[in-house]
């Protein structure tokens, strides 16, 4: 036997096997490198991608953004686009600092610094250096094309500089500033936390916290208190004043001051508005504490309080709340902080000294129950904010932290946002939203491995900010000498001389929110203002080593800024979109980004969030390994990106199956084209194209058509959709119909079913790299590409719509064809006498297409004949409207009494809309059976006689035989002998017929059973 044309398929893919080989040919064949070189000086396509933390492996989620971000890449590439592929990996901050913690079994600042500063950011970036190269292996295996010896590392001390000159600038400007305010502050992790850090919905824990009543008994009043709530005890040490609504009422109840509309049941001795409370003051609950020495404790009017829970009376302690804090700047009230960084009470605070704020809920509650002020003591269970990193629940504090002022720019990000075409869109609005409610950018964190803020502040007044490494070597004073990297604790060792007065000063110990580290890099990485190109440039201090990534220069820059296009998830908004846009616009007043496309979350596959405790929680390496990449990112790709998507092994086996589709279609071309020896023709026009074989072509071209679109707009759930409903068409389609040509080698079918799935291969190749680059290497002839990414994108014909028109007419009387023949209850594999087919005058030339596929030996076309139809009132519309009219109404459709007007019936002078008749098709022969869909219809004969019924009974044989030569194993061209049992003799009035359909040389009755053996 020759060589086959195709290499034959096994029955179906073994996805993560394939995948294995695929990528070791990429690496062989130099594939991507090809492409790029290839693509190089052609138009570009600039993208930047976001810097996934380098301090874990990958989980599933971050597959979908990078599934995303490589699907746009590698279509841009197909179109012939010139691309800068950069990874990134984000290096420093909190993320790491907390796992470093966990790793070393340290958890308090004492403890990181007993262990050593430099030993601690020793560790931290190795555990970056690990981890960028775990996400680089699986970002590999997921299929992912970048430049991988070229990374970004935002802890390089380029990427520190290039920060340092964003600070400079913003403090020239007049917006970085030293805030003394109240703030979420993480006890564990001994820092505060910013407003965009903590905004996620994940940020929240149902605690149980104490719920406590307590009395502040009323200075020269007495026997009356206020009375308040609480559900932390801790800031009871702290209290200076209580807050009422001046305009609620409130009233004395058994010796109590509390709101009525707390109250509704309540008989109160006396009622008084809040305004009439104002003034008053009382004896605090822990007077004797040190700090509360000369605190005059006393009523303030707040118009927030809040009616709706609580007594109508709120504590104040501006020492450990944020909106306490903001009345103390109205009313000038005493602030005191009673804990300190790691949330324990201060010394000072006597028996409560050392205590953590949970530690404290026990003896407070017992010392307000001594002294008689507790009124009742019980539990609530609410949401509070815990942590973003750690978990922890988080305290309020008054701290001096570094702000960026918002103010300023506000306006100009929002209208710049403006022009961003934004994938799904509404989420424009709440990019516009966050931008409309942030505050100042707390940028300070009073940790350890993190960019050192360059803030030099001097006892003159004048704050030195230091915008570049030059700058800090021409004013250092001491300490350059040991300056490995811009990093703590080295960097804190140099000293500058303060601009202002010439004074050496030295930094603040504080290092830099990570947003800062990310946001910069639409400017560090593309060589923003810097003269001179540097080779491997950008790889500077802890990067050193890491990376070979050039520091380009301004040049390059304004070639690639901005980012034609960026993609993340969509908490990015308040994250690296927002940062990216501050930084940018601050520094050339532009945004770094024209388009985006963002998306939600991964959940399991019941909806569930995932959790490693939970057990629900899928490793990417073992998705995967598991279900292959490809199914992986197919998976992504047809979510819609604005809602969650339900991940997991069940819809990974549902999208398997459904791959099967093409590649059946493609192992049944290459089992046939073999049979032909068939090669295809690359260039030459096919000759003998039948109708079927034109349809097929303008459906292929106009799925590239759309599909093209798809990709046009970044929405590859529109892409996944297309090519599903195309491979659907081609296999139940086209196959189905013009098997019979297969089966006598009609190179014209061959041909136009090659071509189809050609279309089909390369036009989900981004979406499906291995697979469809695996096929391609199947399918491909003569002078192809021997990568499909190689091969450009395919060029599509103009579709020629009347036959798409013509096609789709004909599907649809199939459709009805199939549900009359559905309501007759006939199995589908017995031959009908007869089919008529109103209103669908294109699909006539089919007619015998049509007869086939409904098994129906002869059909018959008419025009749309209005006599069929009887019309019936649409109750439920009609009801409300004409009620009592409606029996008159009723008997005059009935007699066909009405007049047509358009889609409109006039009926006893009224005048119906289209949905306000059902119209119902009658048969024009009793016993026929009707389907239809608008103005198409079909009545089906279901009448049968003895012939129609030995027909049905020769294709059931036919099936079975060709079921028994499939289980047998048979080659396509084996020929058989067919034993029938003696009761089928009648069949053998159509011998020739089974002889042909299933490829027998004979065919006897005379058996005991069905049997066939190969000839
Ligand atoms: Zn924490
Ligand atoms: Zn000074």
């Amino acid at each position: 036997m020759p060589e086959p044309v195709f290499t034959p398929m096994p029955d179906k893919p073994d996805h993560p096997a394939l995948e294995l080989e695929v990528l070791d040919r990429w690496a062989r064949e130099r594939t991507f490198e090809r492409l790029r070189e290839q693509n190089r000086g052609g138009p570009r396509f600039s993208f930047i991608d976001g810097p996934i933390t380098a301090n874990n492996a990958m989980g599933v989620h971050h597959a979908w953004g990078r599934t995303l971000k490589d699907v746009f890449q590698r279509y841009k590439a197909l179109r012939g686009f010139d691309e800068r592929y950069q990874n990134g990996f984000d290096c420093q901050g909190l993320w790491v600092e907390v796992e470093v913690e966990r790793s070393l079994g340290l958890n308090s600042k004492r403890e990181i610094e007993e262990y050593g500063l430099a030993e601690f950011t020793q560790r931290c970036k190795e555990r970056v250096a690990k981890f960028a190269e775990v996400i680089t292996d699986q970002s590999r295996r997921l299929g992912m094309w970048m430049d991988w010896d070229n990374d970004y590392y935002t802890f390089s001390d380029t990427n520190i500089e290039y920060i340092w000159r964003f600070l400079a600038a913003v403090y020239e400007r007049g917006w970085l500033y030293m805030g003394h305010r109240s703030t979420q502050w993480c006890p564990r992790c001994g820092t505060s936390l910013s407003q965009h850090e903590q905004a996620g919905e994940g940020n929240y824990l149902e605690l149980v916290h104490p719920s406590l009543y307590v009395r502040f008994p009323l200075k020269g009043r007495e026997g009356e208190a206020l009375v308040v709530w609480t559900t932390t005890p801790w800031t009871l040490p702290a209290n200076v004043a209580a807050a009422v609504k001046p305009d609620a009422e409130y009233g004395l109840v058994d010796g109590g001051w509390v709101a009525l509309a707390r109250y509704p049941d309540a008989k109160p001795e006396r009622v008084v508005r809040g305004e009439e409370l104002v003034g008053l003051e009382y004896e605090g609950p822990f007077d004797d504490l040190a700090p509360q020495e000369g605190v005059v404790h006393r009523v303030i009017p707040w118009d927030e309080v809040s009616l709706d829970e609580g007594t109508g009376i709120v504590h104040i302690a501006p020492g450990a709340g944020t909106e306490d804090f903001e009345l103390s700047r109205v009313h000038d009230l005493p602030v005191l902080v009673p804990i300190d960084e790691a949330g324990r009470f201060y010394p000072g605070y006597g028996w409560l000294e050392g205590l953590s704020t949970e530690e404290a809920e026990k003896p407070i509650i017992g010392r307000l129950r001594e002294e008689g002020l507790l009124l009742e003591a019980g539990t609530v269970e609410h949401r509070y904010p815990v942590c973003w990193r750690c978990r922890t629940p988080l305290v309020f504090r008054v701290v001096d932290d570094w702000l960026i002022a918002v103010e300023e720019i506000r306006e100009r990000l929002i209208d710049q946002n403006q022009s961003v075409a934004w994938t799904p869109s509404f989420y424009s609005k709440r990019m516009d939203d966050w931008l409309r409610n942030m505050d100042d950018w707390n940028i300070s964190r009073k940790r350890y491995f993190g960019l050192p803020l360059p803030i030099y502040p001097c006892g003159c007044g004048t704050v030195t900010v230091i915008g570049s490494r030059n700058e800090l070597e021409e004013r250092a004073v001491r300490g350059l000498d040991q300056l490995q990297e811009l990093h703590r604790p080295w960097i804190d060792n140099v000293t500058v001389r303060c601009k202002g007065c010439g004074e050496e000063v030295q930094r603040i110990p504080e290092v830099g929110d990570a947003w800062l580290d990310a946001g910069i890099v639409p400017l560090s990485t593309l060589g923003w203002q810097n003269p001179q190109w540097v080779e491997h440039g950008y790889g500077s201090g802890a990067a050193t080593g890491l990376t070979g990534a050039d520091l380009p220069d301004h040049a390059y820059w304004e070639k690639w800024f901005p980012a034609d296009w960026i993609s993340e998830s969509r908490e990015q908004i308040r994250l690296w979109f927002y940062s990216i846009s501050f930084m940018a616009v601050t520094l050339v007043d532009r945004l770094p980004y024209r388009s985006v496309l963002a998306y939600e979350r991964v959940r399991d596959e019941t909806g569930r969030e995932m959790h490693k405790s939970w057990g629900n929680a899928i490793e990417a390496s073992e998705a995967f390994e598991q279900m292959g990449a490809d199914v992986v990112r197919f998976l992504f790709c047809a979510q819609t990106p604005s809602q969650n998507i339900n991940f997991g092994y069940g819809p990974a086996n549902e999208v398997k199956r459904r791959l099967l589709t093409l590649w059946n279609s493609i192992k049944f071309f290459v089992d046939y084209a073999n049979v032909e020896a068939f090669e295809p023709r690359t260039s030459v026009e096919t000759p003998n194209l039948q109708l079927l074989d034109r349809c097929l072509r303008a459906r292929t071209d106009r799925f590239l058509a759309d599909v093209e679109r798809e990709y046009e707009r970044y929405w590859t759930p529109g892409v996944v959709e297309l090519f599903e409903a195309y491979v659907d068409d081609l296999s139940n389609w086209y196959i189905r119909r013009s098997r019979r040509r297969f089966w006598n080698g009609d190179a014209a079918a061959l041909q136009t079913l090659w071509e189809a799935l050609v279309a089909a291969v390369r036009a989900i190749a981004p979406v499906m790299p291995f697979l469809a680059d695996s096929l391609w290497g199947v399918l491909r002839a003569g002078e192809m590409e021997d990568s499909v990414f190689l091969a450009g994108w395919p060029e599509s014909g103009e579709p020629d719509v009347d036959l798409l028109q013509e096609v789709a007419e004909v599907r649809r009387v199939v459709e009805l064809g199939r549900q009359a023949r559905a309501g007759s209850g006939l199995k589908l594999r017995q031959p009908l006498r007869q089919m008529v087919v109103f209103g669908a005058p294109l699909a006539e030339r089919h007619r015998q297409e049509i007869a086939e596929e409904l098994r129906v030996r002869e059909v018959r076309f008419e025009s749309g004949a209005v006599a069929h139809v009887r019309m019936k009132p649409n109750l439920p519309q009609l009801g409300p409207r004409l009620g009592p009219k409606l029996p008159a109404i009723r008997r005059a459709l009935d007699e066909s009494r009405y007049e047509l007007d358009g889609d409109d019936v006039i009926v006893e002078g009224e005048h119906l809309g289209p949905h306000e008749v059902i119209r119902e098709r009658i048969p024009e022969s009793e016993g026929w059976i009707v389907a239809s869909d608008g103005d198409v219809s079909v009545e089906l004969d279901p009448a049968l006689d003895a012939q129609l019924l030995l027909e049905g009974r020769v294709l059931d044989l036919i099936h079975t035989l060709n079921t028994m030569r499939k289980e047998a194993g048979l080659e396509l061209t084996d020929r058989i002998v067919v034993t029938l049992p003696e009761s089928q003799a009648d069949l053998l009035a159509h011998a020739d017929w089974i002889k042909h359909e299933t490829l027998a040389v004979s065919v006897r009755a005379d058996g005991g059973e069905l049997a066939i053996a190969k000839a």
